[in-house]
């Protein structure tokens, strides 16, 4: 079965319908339903299916691997979504996690005026308008400072023409500040002393938690805590799929620096972060962009983004921010508990200074969709294929028998078991060997393993790669080696 030079060809894609495409595959091959869809859904609410959930669960062990294990300094933990209500405040998102809102009259829908700002800008710099995007971009500062910000944005957005992203219309009203956070009642009685937040963001576990991290885990400036977890916000969304929910999933790390030592330190996690979507994820390098801030947020002394190029445009998914030390100089202002660090070796005490790498995995996951996401034309044949980095790839490998009676099918149910303990495997025997290779290509398996005529005498299967439809042979007794050696 030598075909290793069939040809792939890839096809033209048109972006607009990607995206419907992207729903649609997402939906029928089980890696994204809408939430509660038999009673019409939530909005901006989705499931994980069974090959959404595998992929998104090998998108978080691979950057626990990489942000934990992978240094002796950085532990992880996993704190509790809803925490005493005065950690919201030390925070300051009870009195400033606003988002200032615009309403578009005639077409009722709603935008974040900062984001409208912002977008005009990079829009100015992309058509190499530097010097408006300069003058914009220095009434934008000011404008964040302004003590009356709202009126402030509404008079750039009015002044500049802003129009809608989507609609292209402008008819504005004024802008509004709403807070994010959403609250619940904890115990019986809906009272004001029960009320609590779910968390906005997972940072805060970890701040409220580093001395007990740096006891148990005799941790020493520097070092690292991170977690992974579920985050929600209260946010206007405007469709693009799982790219802005309510309720999402952040993988973030706190890293805690002496003071004056942050900008180096976020300088390293900087390229660390960016290299790895390229190398460890197999993210195409150009679809990768930087986005300096140049209004920060209250806590920040330096922020970056790293964005993505997806079909409805360049959007951030991860923030590097120097958070100087603000979270923990706030809370030990509110629980009265020394946040102090004490040097060992020199005696010195500091508050440190958090470095903060702040990503999240759904926007990862619908940026590796639409990363991975051919078609190309094989043998004469058009197929989907998802070009997912092995590691990612919900499935890692499918067993085909040729034939699913007798010995044939009996040799690849025993091969598909001894595999199943190490890695997410399938059988199928249904349809055709053509039609079972379609299914794997457009789920994104990178290899298949035919079980034919010759593997009953010679104990050998068919590899055959995915990208390039490339077949082989290789021994039975060697395919488990194979898998751990590409998966590495
Ligand atoms: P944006 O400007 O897009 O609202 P943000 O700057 O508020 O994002 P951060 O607070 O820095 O986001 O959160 C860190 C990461 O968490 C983001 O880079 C993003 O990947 C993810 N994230 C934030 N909000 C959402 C959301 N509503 N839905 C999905 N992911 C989100």
């Amino acid at each position: 079965m030598g075909n290793a030079d069939k040809r792939v060809q890839s096809v033209a894609q048109s972006p607009e319908k990607v995206m419907n495409k992207l729903v649609s595959l997402a939906k029928r091959r089980g890696f994204i339903y809408p939430s509660s869809e038999i009673y019409g859904g939530l909005s901006s609410c989705f499931d994980y299916g069974p090959l959404g959930s595998e992929m998104k669960k090998n998108i978080k062990d691979l950057w626990w691997i990489s942000m934990t294990r992978k240094h002796r300094n950085i532990v992880g933990i996993d704190a509790s979504i809803m925490m005493n209500p005065t950690v919201w405040e030390a925070s300051g998102h009870v009195s400033s996690f606003n988002d200032p809102m615009i309403d578009d009259k005639t077409t009722k829908r709603r935008y974040r005026a900062d984001h409208l700002i912002e977008n005009h800008i990079e829009k100015l710099r992309r058509d190499a308008k530097e010097e408006d995007a300069h003058r914009v971009s220095s009434y934008y500062e000011s404008a964040s400072e302004a003590e009356d910000q709202n009126r402030a944005f509404y008079d750039i957005i009015i002044a500049e023409e802003i129009k809608a992203p989507d609609t292209g219309s402008a008819d504005w009203t004024e802008v509004r500040q709403f807070n994010l956070m959403f609250q619940c009642n904890m115990g019986a009685l809906a009272e004001s002393s029960g009320k609590v937040y779910l968390r906005p963001e997972t940072a805060q576990g970890i701040f409220v938690n580093f001395h007990n991290v740096r006891e148990s885990s005799r941790m020493k400036v520097p070092f690292g805590i991170a977690q992974i977890g579920k985050a929600f916000r209260n946010e206007i969304v405007k469709g693009n799929f799982i790219f802005r929910m309510v309720e999402f999933e952040q993988m973030e790390m706190q890293y805690f620096v002496k003071p004056g030592t942050q900008v180096e330190s976020f300088e390293s996690w900087r390229e660390e972060r960016f290299n790895w979507y390229i190398e460890r994820l197999g993210i195409t390098p150009e679809k990768l962009h930087w986005y300096k801030h140049d209004k920060l947020a209250h806590y920040a002394d330096l922020a970056y983004d790293i964005k993505f190029e997806y079909p409805f445009g360049i959007e951030e998914i991860e923030g590097i921010h120097s958070r100087t030390d603000f979270d923990l100089k706030q809370h030990q202002e509110f629980s009265g508990k020394n946040m102090e660090y004490i040097d060992q070796t020199t005696n010195e005490r500091y508050i440190p200074y958090v470095v903060e790498t702040s990503a999240g995995s759904d926007r990862l996951f619908l940026a590796l969709l639409c990363d991975s996401y051919t078609e190309d034309v094989i043998d004469g044949e058009q197929r989907v294929m998802m070009r997912f980095a092995p590691k990612i790839a919900p499935v890692k490998a499918a067993i085909l028998p040729l034939m699913k009676k007798g010995e044939m099918g009996e040799k690849a149910a025993k091969l598909r078991d001894e595999l199943a303990t190490d890695f997410m495997v399938q059988y199928d025997d249904a349809g055709s060997i053509g039609k079972r290779y379609r299914r794997q290509d457009e789920i994104g398996t990178p290899f298949c393993f035919t079980v034919d005529h010759d593997s009953m005498e010679d104990h050998s299967v068919t590899v055959r790669y995915r990208d390039t439809a490339k077949q082989e042979r290789i021994e039975i007794s060697k395919v488990k080696e194979f898998l751990g050696a590409k998966l590495v």
